[in-house]
């Protein structure tokens, strides 16, 4: 193919997918990235379809975290739809997935399958609400919990407001909002409102916005203040599950949440999510009190998806060589920074990091930011612009600046990985 012909495939792609799909892509978050069509996707790497190959540090906003088409993972859910797909009954793929959860994960007593992120936290907070009897709910200002009408938010405005037109102006009501990392302030929203609050959820690892780790103090103040209150706490571990330990956020901080949702790193890429906690909450769906359905919840792709997914991270965890090549490659980029006398700023874990430039307020300052007004004085839009810079030399990262490791992520990775960035670079500043 010559080059021509290639761009014109993009170009044609591009027209077709516009003329059939709103915008041309299937989820708004796709809206603002390179309009690159992917061809094929093997471990670390992805191939468009003008043959270019990329170093993906994006993993499909998280859930490649063993790489893309992991050979154990597809051939298990190959083998497992062989004999069929959704029963709408029980199966027994689906209670090794959920024994094979629990055991990987170990705090949770009960686990429900589902297919989205969006959808377990769903469920997450209506069990809050069932149990409590209460309707108030707190978050923190930059987290996200999926695109329903009840928490989709937008932080620009103080308290947060509704999120897209469409959206009821009342939706989100019930929620109070506080900055992250503000242990004084959680502690004054809660003897302001302690009482009425059914439930707090976090992204234990701001990475939505940043890749923002919470303050030691702050999640045991977090643990202390819900159990003081009768409050429910929920751990949003959509990201960080599987990705940060094999019990996820909850193991690398040691701290215990009583409900928690998982998805992206739980399946090797399949559509799963799970809603995980203690049995006297979870239970309430065993018993019918609380509502929680799905016609492809624990489907036998999900399952097997699962048990082969948790499989390979329990028998060959790489939770040490995905630290290994995070640290390496954040001093490799923070080394091409001073190279290019850019004031490139990482921070983070080396599993998920986010990289930006300083913003004028924050220019040589290097103390890590700690939420969301910390993180508005970066210049993400001079990231976000560099990132598409990043794409055409081979590096596919989101525009809002997290980095995902992989499993698969080797030194032949991590050299070209660094050779790309320094060339964008040389286009950025030269
Ligand atoms: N919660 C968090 C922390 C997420 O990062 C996401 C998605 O990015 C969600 C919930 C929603 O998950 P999904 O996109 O699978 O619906």
């Amino acid at each position: 193919m010559t080059t021509s012909q290639a761009a014109t495939r993009t170009a044609g792609l591009r027209d077709r997918a516009e003329a059939v799909i709103p915008g041309g892509v299937s989820s708004n978050v796709r809206l603002l990235a390179p309009r690159v069509f992917f061809e094929r996707g093997a471990g670390p790497r992805l191939w468009d379809v003008e043959g270019n190959d990329y170093v993906d540090y994006l993993l499909g906003q998280g859930p490649a975290f063993l790489g893309h088409a992991h050979p154990q993972v597809t051939e298990a859910v190959a083998r497992a739809v062989r004999s069929g797909m959704v029963y709408g009954a029980q199966h027994a793929l689906e209670v090794e997935a959920a024994e094979r959860f629990i055991a990987a994960v170990r705090w949770p007593d009960l686990v429900r399958f589902g297919v989205s992120g969006t959808e377990s936290v769903q469920g997450a907070l209506r069990l809050a609400r069932a149990a409590t009897g209460r309707r108030r709910l707190l978050r923190f200002a930059g987290h996200y919990h999926g695109w329903i009408d009840n928490v989709l938010m937008d932080f620009g405005a103080e308290g947060g407001r509704p999120g897209t037109l469409g959206q009821p102006a009342d939706a989100l009501a019930d929620w109070l909002v506080a900055p992250f990392n503000d242990t004084d302030a959680l502690a004054e929203v809660f003897s302001a409102h302690g009482e009425e609050i059914a439930a707090v959820i976090v992204e234990p690892m701001m990475c939505n916005q940043g890749a923002i780790v919470a303050e030691p103090d702050f999640l045991e103040a977090l643990r202390a203040l819900t159990t003081a209150h009768g409050t429910v706490l929920i751990f949003d571990e959509v990201i960080t599950g599987f990705r940060l330990a094999l019990g996820g956020a909850a193991e690398h901080y040691g701290v215990t949440p009583d409900l928690a949702v998982y998805g992206k790193a739980l399946a090797g890429g399949w559509p799963v999510s799970a809603l995980a906690g203690r049995e006297e909450l979870m239970g309430r769906f065993g018993t019918g009190e609380v509502n929680h359905s799905g016609t492809f919840n624990a489907s036998v792709m999900a399952a097997a998806a699962v048990v082969a997914t948790l499989e390979v991270l329990t028998e060959d965890p790489p939770y040490e060589r995905v630290a290994e090549h995070g640290t390496r490659l954040r001093a490799g980029l923070a080394g091409l920074g001073d190279k290019h006398q850019v004031p490139l700023r990482i921070q983070g874990l080396p599993a998920a990091f986010h990289v930006s430039f300083g913003g004028p307020r924050s220019v040589g300052g290097s103390a890590p930011v700690r939420d969301l007004s910390g993180l508005r004085e970066l210049d993400l839009v001079r990231y976000a612009e560099f990132s598409r810079l990043l794409a055409e030399h081979g590096v596919w990262v989101a525009g809002r600046g997290i980095w995902y490791v992989s499993a698969a992520h080797g030194d032949a990775e991590l050299s070209d990985a660094l050779e790309r960035v320094d060339a964008a670079l040389t286009a950025d500043t030269g």
